[in-house]
């Protein structure tokens, strides 16, 4: 830090107020994680100076002896981790590891079956204004009105109907499984390629706490960032008859120099996944958010669904009285981050939603249990309840950093 200090005060201030951020508040956002310092000690090492397109053993570019190393390092450890057959580690970030895959699999105008945005799903599953709802037909499946909770005969109907080329599950904001073996099963039927984009549910499926897609499906994407814990960034795992065209996809289709520092830290973080610890890390993650909603419930708030199977929980703020921009604002004074979002059949805009959504990957990392969910839930209420009162909230932000004292976060030094 001496270095940044020393020759950029400005970057290294603000830096220095996020430390602080980070240490003193509740982060509840379900995207979001804190990796380990050798992740970060990768992703800050000398491999971010080397080019080199293509992949190891065929190069465009001379010097690659160690990047070679390292990036089959992380492949092969990917292949372990979720028992796949092929995987191409150099997608930069999510969104573009699931444009590849489209790129790779598809051709434009084909018919693709997404998840309706408000309902949970990615703007890369055929929001129209993104590249995907441009590129490609999406036709839209939902949640059931009543449970929250996908309809599984719903969703066979529209694919009998619209005859997808690829029916895409996986979500950013759905609280419960995902029945992958009745997606598959539709797909079977159809004849369209089944397609999971696990970037939320990763270190879930790594974990053993959740069921994976590996054994059936033709591809999956994931970030590597998110429940996996690692840097940011993504990849692509797929069966052996895609690899070929998912490799070329990626590049020269649409990458060019992969990000090798970030694929030294995916070794990293894979390798950690790969550790028993990470099992126990990801049922706590589960056995927290159900903690959480429990007591998010007996606090009257209105869960999307009623509950949660995952990292994730979904509130409808609507019986509180309050938009979820006002709920995510008053939390955010009071140290506790989360952010605001659609729920199904949302009758408010994706800038003004109804819903709030929260998870727990970042406070379990720091060691926190069922106790201390508890204690977020009831800070929540009372946020909630007076969230016009700027004492109060004042009041729960000490709290809430007296909370967080006890549960350092990995690289900040308190
Ligand atoms: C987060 C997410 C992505 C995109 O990841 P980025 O790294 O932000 O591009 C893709 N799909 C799903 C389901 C996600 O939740």
């Amino acid at each position: 830090m001496t270095s940044l200090q020393q020759t950029d005060p400005e970057v290294y201030g603000i830096l220095q107020k996020e430390t602080v951020r980070q240490a003193d508040g509740i982060e509840l956002i379900p995207s979001e994680n804190y990796a380990s310092e050798a992740v970060m000690e990768a992703t800050g090492s000398i491999f971010t100076n080397k080019y080199s397109e293509g992949y190891p053993g065929k190069r465009y570019y001379g010097g690659q002896e160690n990047v070679d190393l390292v990036e089959q390092l992380a492949i092969d450890r990917a292949k372990e981790l979720f028992s796949v057959d092929h995987v191409n580690v150099q997608p930069y970030s999510g969104s573009p590891a699931n444009a590849a895959v489209y790129f790779g699999l598809l051709e434009y105008g084909d018919t693709v079956m997404g998840l309706k945005l408000d309902h949970g799903g990615h703007i890369t599953h055929g929001l129209p204004i993104s590249f995907s709802g441009k590129s490609y037909n999406f036709v839209p499946y939902g949640v059931d009105k009543e449970t929250g909770i996908l309809d599984m005969d719903k969703i066979r109907e529209i694919a009998l109907e619209c005859k997808p080329k690829m029916i895409v599950c996986g979500y950013t904001a759905y609280p419960r499984k995902i029945d992958f073996k009745a997606f598959k099963s539709i797909c079977d039927e159809v004849g369209a390629l089944a397609m999971a984009d696990v970037a939320h549910i990763a270190g879930l499926i790594a974990g053993g706490a959740h069921e994976s897609p590996a054994e059936d499906f033709d591809v999956i994407t994931t970030t590597t960032h998110k429940t996996l814990r690692g840097p940011r960034g993504a990849m692509i795992m797929c069966k052996k008859e895609h690899a070929k065209n998912i490799d070329r996809a990626v590049f020269p289709g649409f990458q060019g120099g992969p990000h090798d520092n970030t694929t030294a830290a995916k070794a990293v973080a894979f390798g950690e996944a790969l550790k028993p610890e990470f099992k126990d890390y990801s049922a706590q993650i589960v056995k927290n958010a159900k903690a959480l909603a429990e007591r998010l419930n007996e606090h009257g708030f209105d869960l999307v669904s009623g509950g949660t199977d995952n990292h994730l929980i979904l509130i409808d703020m609507t019986n509180k009285g309050m938009p979820g921009k006002i709920a995510q604002e008053a939390l955010d004074e009071a140290g506790i981050t989360c952010n605001k979002n659609t729920v199904p059949f949302d009758p408010r805009s994706p800038f003004d939603p109804s819903g709030i959504r929260l998870g727990t990957p970042a406070l379990t990392t720091r060691g926190m249990k069922e106790d201390e969910m508890r204690k977020v839930a009831d800070f929540m209420a009372s946020v909630i309840e007076k969230h016009e009162d700027l004492d109060h909230l004042k009041k729960i932000k000490g709290e809430v950093k007296d909370l967080c004292k006890g549960f350092p976060v990995p690289g900040i030094k308190t």
